[in-house]
């Protein structure tokens, strides 16, 4: 497979910089090779009012095969973790830092790769695009690519997780392990004390 060139997705915004703009012109987006590895643009979803935006890694396969953000098991398992903290996945947007699935053949498996910071670089835009145009309240970062893009390389997830901070992204702005991370846990027991952890925030925010 040629791997192609990295660009910048900067050089597909539309001129219109809304949702339904954006989200059209993300399909055509060759900014990075990643297109090749990707069925499709896998763009943010949700309503433009929404308050609180929640942004992972990148699509995983499913979510690749549907075209549509956290619809595999790390989605249900977000959705079962909204619920719990009285918020309705619907009022909420949800959306990656990579737009497009990164994956190596296993056998028939396509398993998931970590994009690296030159993808996630020539991806930034549509992120970029999608908070200005969404200007949420609550921003959560799901997991350590999430939380680095957003909140600096020096974030890390393990010790700051819950914590909730001051930023020029969202009044108010906390990062937490990505559901996957809990779906990989060895044992019921594991998932459950990581279910714990990830939906308690800590009270006085931090000034980043
Ligand atoms: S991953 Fe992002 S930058 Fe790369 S081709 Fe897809 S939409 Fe464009």
């Amino acid at each position: 497979m040629s791997m192609g060139a990295l660009e910048s997705a900067a050089a597909f915004l539309p001129d219109r910089l809304d949702l339904t703009s954006l989200r059209d012109a993300a399909r055509t987006c060759t900014a990075c090779p990643l297109h090749l590895t990707g069925t499709q643009t896998v763009f943010g979803e949700g309503p433009a009012r929404a308050r609180v935006v929640l942004v992972g890694e990148q699509p995983g396969d499913r979510e690749d095969t549907e075209g549509r953000p956290f619809v595999g098991p790390a989605g249900r398992l977000l959705d079962e973790a909204l619920e719990e903290a009285g918020i309705d996945r619907a009022t909420a947007y949800v959306t990656n830092v990579v737009k497009h699935f990164k994956w190596q053949a296993r056998g028939k498996r396509r398993i998931h790769q970590k994009p690296n910071a030159g993808e996630i670089a020539a991806c930034r835009p549509w992120l970029d695009a999608e908070l200005e145009a969404l200007r949420p309240q609550a921003l959560v970062c799901l997991g350590a690519t999430a939380a680095q893009a957003l909140l600096g390389r020096q974030f890390r997830v393990t010790r700051d997780r819950g914590r909730l901070l001051e930023s020029a992204l969202a009044p108010l702005t906390l990062a937490t392990v990505h559901p996957s991370s809990i779906l990989r846990a060895p044992d019921e027991e594991a998932r459950r004390r990581e279910r714990a952890c990830s939906s308690r925030t800590s009270e006085s925010p931090r000034q980043r």
